[in-house]
């Protein structure tokens, strides 16, 4: 799983950075969480491409988390794309889209399905490799956050121990879900002779605009890897707590009951130039912390 920042700022942009937007990579699958304005140009900049998109997910419907979507999906369309795009946002932007879709006389090129997301937490995607699930968190609209999840596998065969004992090809796929192999004679040969662990399976949460709380702990609890917002610096919490946003320390205090294993740190208010601080009032409390900077790319 690979996470690339597109946009780490909040509300306005300010010192080369971007409204919020990013890319988790499963894979050839890409899943675009939140587009803000200038989306299609960061992915343009940082090589992500648009045939690879199924999926977008859309928090809430502040300015500074979809108004790149209709540029975006006007681009993908006048690329002539075909492959329908699977579209997860609060409910009133089905007709927001509709409005402008329609003023342009645009009829996009590809099935846009729209799912509005649920009050509280609920299941989105499921297949055999990932889910995809979100859980509210609280600011000043309706505002989901995301989990991102990959599944366990099966166990990986070594094909060359298993042709070195002469295990037939018929029974591979029991190795695979972890049966040991008898052969004629009566002679046991364990699994783990013959096949090795599945890589590990990875969780990350996108922590969307929310003021501090720790009601959607249990969603998040164990990640690989969370991004928090955290707009402001502690020293600035009354604001944050006011505005409905978080502080780095508070993100951080997050990150440690979670028990995760790395915080991102994003969506800066455009009054901060130097982010440094942001890192080193998180350290305090937990230590693997980054700053979510454009352009970089997190692999869990
Ligand atoms: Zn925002
Ligand atoms: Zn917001």
């Amino acid at each position: 799983m690979k996470i690339t920042i597109l946009g780490n700022n909040s509300a306005l942009p300010a010192f080369g950075r971007h409204p919020t937007a990013q890319v988790v990579a499963l894979r050839s699958e890409l899943i675009l969480i939140d587009c803000g304005e200038c989306t299609q140009v960061q992915m343009q900049r940082y090589g992500i491409r648009w045939r690879g998109l199924n999926y977008i997910l859309i928090s809430h419907l502040h300015g500074d988390h979809y108004f790149g979507l209709p540029g975006l999906l006007n681009s993908m369309s006048l690329m002539g794309r075909s492959d329908p795009l699977h579209l997860f946002a609060p409910a009133p932007l089905k007709s927001i889209l509709d409005l402008i879709l329609e003023a342009a006389g645009t009829v996009l090129s590809f099935r846009l399905h729209f799912y509005p997301l649920p009050e509280g937490a609920g299941l989105l995607v499921e297949n055999f490799s990932f889910t995809i699930s979100c859980f509210p968190v609280i600011h000043r609209i309706d505002c989901h956050g995301f989990v991102v999840e990959t599944k366990q596998r099966s166990r990986r065969l070594l094909p060359e121990k298993c042709m070195e004992l002469n295990i037939p090809i018929s029974f591979y796929d029991s190795l695979k879900q972890g049966a040991d192999y008898t052969s004629s004679t009566g002679e046991v040969i364990p699994n783990d002779t013959v096949t090795a662990d599945p890589p590990p399976t990875k969780k990350y949460a996108y922590c969307a605009d929310t003021v501090y709380t720790d009601s959607f702990l249990p969603y998040i609890t164990g990640a690989d890897a969370i991004y928090h917002e955290s707009t402001y610096l502690h020293n600035d919490r009354d604001k944050a707590e006011a505005r409905f946003h978080s502080t780095a320390l508070q993100a951080a205090q997050l990150a440690v009951s979670a028990g995760v294993g790395m915080l991102l740190l994003g969506h800066f208010s455009s009054k901060y130039k130097d982010l440094y601080p942001f890192k080193e009032e998180a350290q305090v409390v937990f230590n693997n912390v980054h700053i979510a900077e454009e352009g970089n790319v997190y692999e869990l």
